[in-house]
């Protein structure tokens, strides 16, 4: 039987990043021939519209640049993608690097500067936190490696 991943709707081409375009990313795509893929917008998921103002992580909060506190949709959009990869018996998820939802181990500072800091987006960190491995698109072998071992 197929595995099932979680994969972060922009890398799957869906137009939901702030800037109201997407990421699509053919190594993610081409996935989908030996996987189940399971499209997740955790932004969209947590009320928020596309296109919307960028959001860092700020200390606990996260923010918009300007200055919006949006830390409640972040968290709900967390709950609902946690919520999906377990109705759906995902065996992993495949986040997009640096989004401050999705992003893992590398994210933007807070600063709006472009300046990155060690730390998971919110969903990953949460996913993460429920002991689910959680890769980026730049870890596509690791994350083959990992469902091969299951
Ligand atoms: Fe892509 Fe995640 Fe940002 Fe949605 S929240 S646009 S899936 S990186």
């Amino acid at each position: 039987m197929k595995k099932t991943i979680l994969v972060s709707a922009c890398l799957l081409g869906i137009s939901c990043r702030y800037d109201g375009k997407s990421k699509p990313s053919e190594e993610v795509l081409a996935l989908s021939e030996k996987y189940n893929l399971v499209p997740v917008c955790p932004e969209i998921y947590g009320g928020l519209p596309t296109p919307r103002t960028p959001s860092e992580r700020v200390g606990e909060r996260t923010l918009m640049r300007d200055g919006t506190d949006v830390t409640e949709n972040y968290l709900r959009g967390a709950e609902a993608a946690l919520s999906l990869y377990r109705a759906l018996g995902c065996q992993a998820a495949l986040f997009k690097a640096k989004s401050p939802s999705c992003g893992v181990g590398e994210i933007y500072d807070g600063s709006f500067t472009g300046t990155l800091t060690a730390r998971d987006g919110v969903s990953a960190e949460l996913l993460a936190r429920e002991g689910i491995a959680v890769f980026t698109e730049l870890q596509i072998r690791e994350l083959e490696k990992y469902l091969d071992k299951l």
